[in-house]
């Protein structure tokens, strides 16, 4: 009997930054004709507004507040990525800064955020054929998920990876204070109380290391389409 491939079948891409996720997730998405979600993108849209609104991300009343009146949206942008409302306004572009990224990463470990977000995850998901990146889709969002992945690289690797595209951007980089950052991002995520980054006993770990992109797109389609 060949393996049973679910028809809408939910695929969970977790690992920590760098490892290629939203990439390869986006790719994967468009091959397979899933719908693609980035997860990270969610809390840092709450990340952003703690920013804009002056809001202590380590204060948990102000938090809960803040989760309570905020309305966070991800679209399909047409293109295999995602577009990000927050209250309506379009905040795409202007989530993917590092500053932003450090906001994500504190908020994402309040309670009332996670709770909020996994509501909307599970939403989003619940009609299969998609695929989700983030850091506990296969351990906390979709612990039956289909297919698990857990996408990993050296923390240096992933480090040189974030300074090539910021330097094919035109932007300044500092290869020593991203490795700072990558490791700084790391902890906070993998030792947090709650939902932690951590590799789900049935995930399939792809080391991406020493893989190209291509590679590593076709390891995880086979995936898919053997269950
Ligand atoms: O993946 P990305 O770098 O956009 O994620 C930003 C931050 O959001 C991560 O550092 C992590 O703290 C948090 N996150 C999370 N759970 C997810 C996705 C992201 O805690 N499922």
């Amino acid at each position: 009997m060949p393996p049973h491939k679910p028809p809408a079948p939910v695929v969970a891409i977790d690992g920590p930054s760098g490892a290629g996720k939203s990439t390869v997730a986006r790719a994967v998405a468009r091959a397979m004709g899933l719908l693609y979600l980035d997860t990270g993108a969610l809390y840092r849209a709450i990340g952003w507004k703690a920013g804009e609104t002056g809001t202590d991300p380590a204060d948990a009343a102000a938090m809960a507040a803040l989760c309570a009146r905020v309305s966070v949206t991800l679209q399909a942008d047409g293109a295999g990525g995602n577009r990000v409302l927050v209250d309506g306004e379009d905040v795409t572009d202007r989530i993917r800064t590092q500053a932003v990224a450090a906001l994500a990463s504190a908020v994402s470990a309040q309670p009332c955020v996670r709770r909020a977000l996994l509501d909307l995850q599970r939403g989003m998901g619940r009609h299969g054929g998609v695929i989700l990146d983030g850091r506990d889709i296969g351990t906390v969002v979709f612990p039956d998920a289909d297919v698990k992945i857990f996408l990993d690289a050296d923390p240096a690797e992933r480090a040189r990876r974030r300074y090539d595209e910021l330097v094919a951007k035109g932007q300044a980089a500092d290869f020593q204070q991203i490795l700072a950052e990558v490791n700084a991002r790391d902890h906070a995520d993998r030792t947090r109380p709650i939902a932690p980054l951590i590799q789900a006993p049935d995930a399939r770990v792809v080391d991406t290391t020493a893989m190209s992109a291509d590679e590593v797109i076709a390891r995880i389609c086979a995936m898919i389409r053997n269950g």
